[in-house]
């Protein structure tokens, strides 16, 4: 079935994109749909009202759409959800809103690569400071952090080793983020990305997000990402084989 792209839908990503609040009240209040995303092609869309207002970094918009029960965990059809886009921007305060209410901090894209390896790659010092503290686990592939990225993401690289050295992890319910050991920090049992120091801890994450996160955090491969993912392959060995 085509999307269709109606006045309010139009208008609502309109309005996040330019960080307007009003705009964005408005819009829904004309029967937008809060989780529209324009679909042009098989590997590509426009993204979620969050996802741009993530992006760009409108923090006041991003706030009333996390409110009015956005998806922290839609994707844009490349495969970045909400929580990505920020920590490639390096947009901290808005990382921080995400995954308090409920973004999974170790989410994946398509290339298997998680925020903290995104602002990683930018050597957002600030944003991979933030998102260990909240969880993340310090450990990277390089999927996109070629040789010459590594070099200047060296003060990043070296938060994430000096966290890898102590072996802690952290509770995944952001209230709470007490350090703990592998052992003693408990899996969800649905996702395994998620843990918690207690069951409190589990339930309450689950209440404030993880209940819509949980299970849409592994990137499952669609024909359209496997072609784009191929290809973007190719290219990154051509530019090895150079
Ligand atoms: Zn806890
Ligand atoms: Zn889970």
């Amino acid at each position: 079935m085509a999307e269709t792209f109606s006045d309010a839908n139009g208008s609502l990503l309109y309005a996040a994109e330019n960080g307007s609040v009003e705009g964005v009240k408005m819009a829904l209040k004309a029967g937008a749909h809060i989780d529209f995303d324009h679909v042009y092609s098989q590997s590509v869309s426009s993204g979620t009202a969050l996802y741009n207002a993530s992006m760009l970094g409108h923090v006041d918009v991003v706030k009333l759409l996390l409110r009015k029960g956005a998806s922290v965990a839609k994707r844009i059809k490349s495969s970045f959800t909400p929580l990505h886009a920020a920590a490639y921007e390096g947009l901290t305060e808005v990382v921080d809103l995400l995954v308090q209410h409920g973004a999974t901090v170790d989410v994946r894209d398509g290339f298997q690569n998680t925020p903290l390896m995104a602002a990683c790659g930018h050597n957002y010092v600030d944003t991979v400071r933030r998102l260990l503290e909240l969880g993340a686990r310090p450990y990277l592939t390089h999927g996109y952090l070629d040789e010459r990225a590594l070099e200047s993401s060296r003060p990043s690289l070296k938060l994430i080793e000096e966290v890898k050295k102590t072996k802690l992890l952290r509770c995944c319910n952001p209230k709470c983020g007490k350090p703990g050991y592998r052992k003693t920090l408990k899996l969800c049992g649905r996702c395994k990305l998620t843990r918690y120091c207690s069951r409190d801890c589990q339930i309450q994450h689950w209440s404030v997000g993880h209940k819509k996160c949980c299970g849409h955090d592994v990137y499952s491969d669609d024909p359209a990402f496997k072609l784009y993912k191929s290809m973007a392959e190719t290219m990154m060995a051509c530019a090895h084989a150079k």
